[in-house]
């Protein structure tokens, strides 16, 4: 694709499962790819670490479920070829008080049907009997075993000739004298490419801004917490992924979700989909999460009563971040401005991206490749809702392309 004066066609920063999907799709489609990542490989300080993250279908917004499909097909792909397992079906229960769009637009979207929790979960769940929808997607869940999957596609990409780079904090990207662009470390390192791949999740805001000229993406960091609970004695074995218990999505206020005991034996985790904001650089490790424990808990109390225990609070928290956009739909686009289509900004995934990171990761490379999603527009995947343009005139930000 580019002229020889460039060290790599593609450079891609950030090594989450963005990024790393992304140099493994670029590498793939025979690009020399660099993948800079500012921490170590498969660190704990961004999005995507830990064990688990939920894979559905059941999704109120149209321009999900043929992005979840088309990343369904990456997945089973990149297993194939590495040979690792990191994704394991079961099924997907979305369930909340009838009356809430987002859940029956998921439901529909999904296929899922009614179901009676009582008879098919014996008693774990304790819905109201009146005014609740519980409905089943029975081949549209999965938990992903989260910092693995990343560290497959880093092999994989790797695999395809990838260079691979950690401990390089990114800290320049200007337009190249000869056209592409030269990537800047904060060792004074450079590297010229032809195009660029801004992956850097959190800290999206803080780096486009400095590069692009004050120009302001509104994604918010929040500090979220994945909380782990101790399943009551005898229970245990009911909760399993192995026994078909479902990834789940309790619609409402509060949002809550749950993949099944699976990771760690006796424990399931059940989090609150949300968290206080917080500066990536600077996050209180002790109580960045804020009181979401304790409205996890009461959520417990009211819903699954008899199966989980609540009473010390949650065995293990791990912090997390979201990235969040005001409408929590993805950034994908061109930078625009001086850059053309010379950077590509993949960002603002809102706490529902890593399903989706392959096909994100096949979408930001071949924009990068060929200056269009090829595969993605094959697959049916709309991609005008994820322009950095509809931020015009929002308060948070004067986003311009
Ligand atoms: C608790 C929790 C639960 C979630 N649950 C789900 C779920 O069930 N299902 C789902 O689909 N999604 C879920 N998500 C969302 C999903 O994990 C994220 O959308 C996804 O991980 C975002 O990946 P990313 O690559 O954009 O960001 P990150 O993983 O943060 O990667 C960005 C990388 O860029 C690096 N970087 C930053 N700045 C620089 C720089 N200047 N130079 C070089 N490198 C840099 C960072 O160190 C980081 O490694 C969850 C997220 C959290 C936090």
């Amino acid at each position: 694709m580019a002229g020889h004066s460039f060290d790599f066609d593609v450079i891609v920063v950030g090594a989450g499962v963005m990024g790393s999907c992304t140099a493994h799709a670029a590498a793939s489609r025979g690009a020399r790819a660099l993948l800079l990542e500012r921490f170590d490989l498969l660190h704990h300080l961004g999005s995507s670490h830990g064990e688990s993250r939920t894979i559905r279908d059941a999704y109120p917004k149209a321009q999900y479920p043929p992005m979840v499909r088309l990343a369904r097909r990456l997945w089973a792909d990149a297993e194939a070829e590495s040979g690792y397992s990191v994704l394991t079906p079961v099924p997907q229960l979305s369930m909340g008080p009838r009356t809430n769009a987002s859940l029956v637009a998921a439901i529909r979207s999904s296929g899922a049907e009614e179901v009676d929790l009582a008879q098919r979960w014996g008693g774990a769940f304790r819905p109201p009997k009146d005014g609740w929808v519980t409905a089943v997607s029975e081949h549209g869940g999965g938990v992903l075993n989260a910092t693995k999957a990343v560290a497959m596609f880093q092999a994989l990409a790797v695999k395809k000739g990838a260079v691979v780079r950690d401990k390089t904090e990114v800290v320049g990207i200007k337009k190249g004298p000869e056209g592409g662009v030269v990537v800047t470390t904060s060792t004074g390192e450079e590297f010229r490419g032809a195009k660029c791949v801004v992956a850097v999740g959190a800290w999206t805001s803080k780096l486009v801004r400095s590069v692009a000229g004050g120009l302001e993406l509104p994604i918010q960091p929040l500090h979220t917490m994945v909380l782990y609970w101790r399943i009551k004695p005898g229970r245990e074995g009911e909760l399993t992924a192995e026994s078909g218990f479902p990834t789940f999505s309790s619609y409402g206020d509060p949002h809550v979700y749950s993949t099944p005991s699976l990771e760690m034996p006796g424990l399931i985790k059940i989090n609150y989909d949300g968290g206080p904001r917080c500066d990536p650089d600077c996050r209180d490790w002790a109580s960045g999460g804020g009181d979401v424990a304790e409205v996890v808990a009461r959520w417990i109390d009211e819903f699954m009563p008899d199966h989980v225990e609540t009473a010390g609070g949650p065995v293990s928290r791990q912090s997390c971040m979201y990235s969040m956009t005001p409408d929590k739909d993805f950034v994908i686009d061109f930078l625009g401005g001086e850059f053309g289509n010379d950077v590509v900004v993949g960002a603002g995934f809102s706490g529902h991206g890593f399903k989706m990171g392959p096909a994100v990761g096949g979408i930001l490379a071949e924009m990068a490749i060929y200056g269009e999603a090829r595969t993605a527009a094959e697959a049916g995947v709309e991609l005008g809702h994820f322009r950095i343009n509809r931020f015009e005139g929002n308060p948070l930000g004067n986003a311009k392309n």
